[in-house]
């Protein structure tokens, strides 16, 4: 991997994206300890807190038989895999890859596909509250830091190498034994299978049980009125039934 230090930057996602209009991103780590207006998935804001928290963008080639949802979920479990191993501490995945510590969100991921000149592109876009003591009040009840779970500080440029190293690992891994195994382990981690949710898409709500994911990556979820709907992680959010008091079913 080739590691891109930025003293400060906007969004560590932006600029790798405009580093592929020009070169071969591929193996590329775009890093900054000041990240001023990150974003996540949808465009969502992503909070960084300097350098108690890692920004990276990491830029991977996209394999001609890869479509967009099993890289998401490839990031998620090599991000989870990373931090678990790292800290020494259980982690869960919310479909399709927020990194969970007892309730409390520690990482987010986005995933975007590019086209370049050189060809196409995954941009993972990893953020990770490491060393943060506190966060912006709207984020107090839903982000967590491993700080905060451990009562320790961390070494955020080791977690960092720590991180990038496993995606690549994971990235190698699905070229060469292809997705079924990645999502085999994935299943163990996920915290939502044979769970309440609700799928939030657009300005529709469904409430089910997550009853699997697929093998494109998609969740399968058992509707209230029994039936099943496959959705895909680029169109909806999901929320778990403990942060579902405000939402009813509105499609069945
Ligand atoms: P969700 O489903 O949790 O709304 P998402 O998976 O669709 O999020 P992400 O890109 O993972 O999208 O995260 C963006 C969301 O995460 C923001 O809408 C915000 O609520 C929350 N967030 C922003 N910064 C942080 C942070 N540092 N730690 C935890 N959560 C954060």
């Amino acid at each position: 991997m080739n590691f891109m230090h930025l003293p400060e930057t906007a969004s560590t996602n932006t600029y790798l994206k405009e580093l592929a209009v020009t070169s071969d991103i591929h193996g590329t780590a775009v890093y900054t300890w000041n990240q001023l207006s990150g974003y996540g998935r949808h465009g969502r804001y992503w909070f960084s807190d300097g350098a108690n928290s890692i920004a990276v963008s990491i830029g991977l080639k996209a394999p001609s038989d890869a479509e967009f949802a099993p890289m998401s979920i490839v990031a998620g479990l090599a991000v989870a895999q990373a931090i678990s191993g790292f800290a020494n501490l259980d982690v869960g995945l919310k479909w399709p890859n927020d990194i969970m510590l007892d309730g409390g969100k520690v990482c987010g991921i986005s995933c975007e596909r590019i086209s370049a000149e050189a060809g196409a592109y995954f941009v993972l876009g990893i953020g990770v509250n490491v060393n943060n003591a506190q966060f912006p009040n709207e984020l107090a009840a839903v982000a967590t830091s491993l700080f905060i779970k451990t009562g320790r500080k961390w070494s955020v440029q080791l977690l960092l190498n720590v991180i990038v190293d496993s995606v690549y690992a994971c990235y190698n891994r699905l070229c060469t034994e292809g997705f079924a195994p990645i999502l085999a382990d994935y299943r163990r981690l996920c915290i939502n299978l044979g769970r309440d949710c609700v799928i939030l898409c657009g300005d529709r709500k469904f409430r089910g049980i997550a009853i699997d994911i697929d093998d494109t990556g998609c969740i399968i979820l058992q509707k209230e009125c029994g039936a099943t709907e496959i959705f895909a992680s680029g169109e909806v959010s999901l929320r778990c039934a403990d942060e579902t008091g405000g939402y009813n079913a509105t499609g069945c």
